[in-house]
């Protein structure tokens, strides 16, 4: 019989690495031990700022992190969306929560059939969006917080965080760098240190980055690259500190840019900006010039390489590799942090389901589970290459021929027969699907991809400009970035709500 685990080891202190500790240390019975190795020489990777509604609710309701310290150590500001400037409109929304696939009483479709010339006016979000409000206020003027609302962190700060949570959890943290390991099959048996001492574990978590050390290194697991279908392979990035006057925007901004397409995350005192782009359609001092040209604020810049794909199997053996060492796509929907979020939730579900031992049934189940994230990721992300008609340049021209998927081609071939209907959400996605029937239709709407004529009675169409005017009336009484954080920065803020949780 197999010994449960009793000891494991993290490989890794970026935001993968202390998510992973805390997240077994706190799921797992208090009796397993969870260390970190990591090393200080190489470093972490230092970027990672944008999440999807997944990240808060894994922190606060999965894990049950305070809050409070949360927003006073991290400052992190809400990201209510995507503001695409894409596609024959020009712009566009990806509004988080129901957009399109909801319908409002009254009305016999879902939203998204009235909101073919106006994409922002579907939801309340989009029309928050539009207007670069955050929240609606309550009875007390207090930000009404939702769950459709992600975070924009600075990663240094989030990190920092992380650290002092998984300290507090009980997880030790040693600085040392792993030169190799030994294996036996599939397992292995310890880790060898820069100084030639010896680290053994029950089971390795690796969270080194895109070094893949053990999964890769060690286990020489195959990747499975998506640069056929995701041509970007690399990011010039940069920002500057927010200047008076200009507003925090409550949204990420994902522009069209020559050879791949530039973010705006707005955080409370400067703004980051990058530029993502294929190599084999600019060059590094090309992208800088661009980049430079659009952002003339940008003080120093760096450029960081990638590589779009996953490990065919991330849990091989008694190692579970998870972030940038399990995988990785270009950020343009922040899916990092999300994919981390759910191969973690993912992993300690499975460790508890075998009693702690490491069961080949389960890890089969979590890498089916992985890869068809990942696949999920890719046919999302061709949809937003495939329609942008934005640019005509020799990169986009290129975008526009490549093959969709056979997955993206089924939900383009569905909308384009139904509309941006609600019908067959389970039937057409994966069930774990994160961005769900939203997030595809708010970009093939938003793209101006038509769907067959079904036309909208004037009836019907008096009625959704009535309800455009109560909408504009919430917005016009809702708050900013600014008025929402000032509010919750105030202890009393926190005060008030450990009184109302008490009562
Ligand atoms: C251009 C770009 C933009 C991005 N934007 C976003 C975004 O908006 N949203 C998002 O969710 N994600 C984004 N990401 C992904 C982001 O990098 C990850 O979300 C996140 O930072 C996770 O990193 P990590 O912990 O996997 O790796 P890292 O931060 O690289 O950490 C690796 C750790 O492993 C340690 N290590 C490595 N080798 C060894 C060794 N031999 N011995 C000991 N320790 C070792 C390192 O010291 C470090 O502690 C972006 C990525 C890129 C490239």
């Amino acid at each position: 019989m197999q010994k449960p685990i009793s000891t494991i080891v993290v490989l890794g202190a970026g935001s993968a690495g202390l998510l992973a500790a805390l997240t077994l240390k706190k799921k797992l019975p208090a009796m397993v031990t969870v260390r970190i190795l990591r090393s200080p020489r190489i470093g972490i990777i230092g970027v990672g700022e944008g999440t999807t509604p997944n990240f808060p609710s894994f922190l606060f309701d999965y894990l049950k992190l305070d809050q409070e310290r949360f927003f006073r150590e991290v400052h992190p500001v809400w990201k209510r969306g995507i503001h695409f400037i894409w596609g024959p409109r020009g712009e566009f929304p990806y509004a988080f929560g129901n957009h399109y696939s909801v319908s409002d009483t009254g009305f016999s479709r879902s939203n998204g059939f009235y909101s073919w010339e106006k994409p922002y006016e579907s939801g309340f979000i989009g029309r928050l969006m539009q207007q670069r409000k955050v929240f609606l206020p309550d009875e007390n003027n207090q930000p009404r917080i939702d769950d459709s609302y992600g975070f924009h962190l600075e990663n240094p700060r989030l990190v920092a965080w992380l650290e002092g949570e998984a300290k507090r959890a009980g997880v030790t943290i040693t600085d040392a760098e792993i030169t190799d390991a030994a294996r036996d099959g599939e397992h292995i048996t310890h880790l060898t240190l820069e100084d030639g001492g010896t680290v053994q574990a029950d089971f390795y978590v690796d969270a080194s980055g895109f070094r893949s050390e053990l999964l890769r290194g060690i286990l020489e697991e195959p990747f499975e690259s998506f640069a056929d279908s995701l041509i970007c392979d690399r990011a010039v990035v940069g920002g500057w500190e927010r200047q008076e006057g200009d507003p925090i925007q409550p949204f990420t901004t994902a522009e069209t840019m020559p050879a791949g397409w530039s973010w705006r995350i707005d955080h409370r005192h400067h703004v980051n900006r990058g530029y993502v782009y294929s190599s084999a359609f600019t060059s590094d001092e090309e992208a800088e010039r661009v980049f430079r040209e659009r952002n003339p604020l940008v003080k120093q810049t760096r450029v960081v390489p990638f590589i779009s794909g996953h490990y065919r199997r991330s849990w091989v053996g008694n190692v579970c590799a998870v972030g940038n060492s399990a995988g990785f796509v270009e950020p343009m929907e922040a899916t990092a942090l999300m994919v981390l979020c759910m191969e973690l939730r993912a992993l300690a579900a499975s460790l508890l389901e075998g009693r702690l031992e490491v069961r080949q049934t389960l890890a089969d189940l979590y890498n089916r589970f992985s890869a068809s994230v990942w696949e999920e990721i890719r046919s999302f992300l061709m949809i937003h290459y495939k329609f942008n008609t934005l640019m005509d340049t020799p990169f986009w021209k290129h975008c526009h021929e490549l093959p969709l998927s056979p997955d993206a081609a089924r939900m383009v071939t569905f909308y384009q027969e139904n509309g941006p209907s609600s019908f067959a959400h389970d039937m057409l996605l994966p069930r774990a699907s994160q961005f769900g029937i939203e997030g595809w239709w708010a970009l093939l709407v938003g793209q101006r991809v038509p769907w067959k004529n079904q036309p909208v009675s004037p009836q019907e169409r008096q009625r959704w400009a009535e309800r455009q005017l109560r909408l504009e009336r919430a917005v016009q009484m809702s708050l900013t970035t600014e008025q929402a954080l000032a509010i919750v920065d105030d202890p009393a803020y926190w005060q008030a709500a450990a009184t109302s949780q008490v009562a």
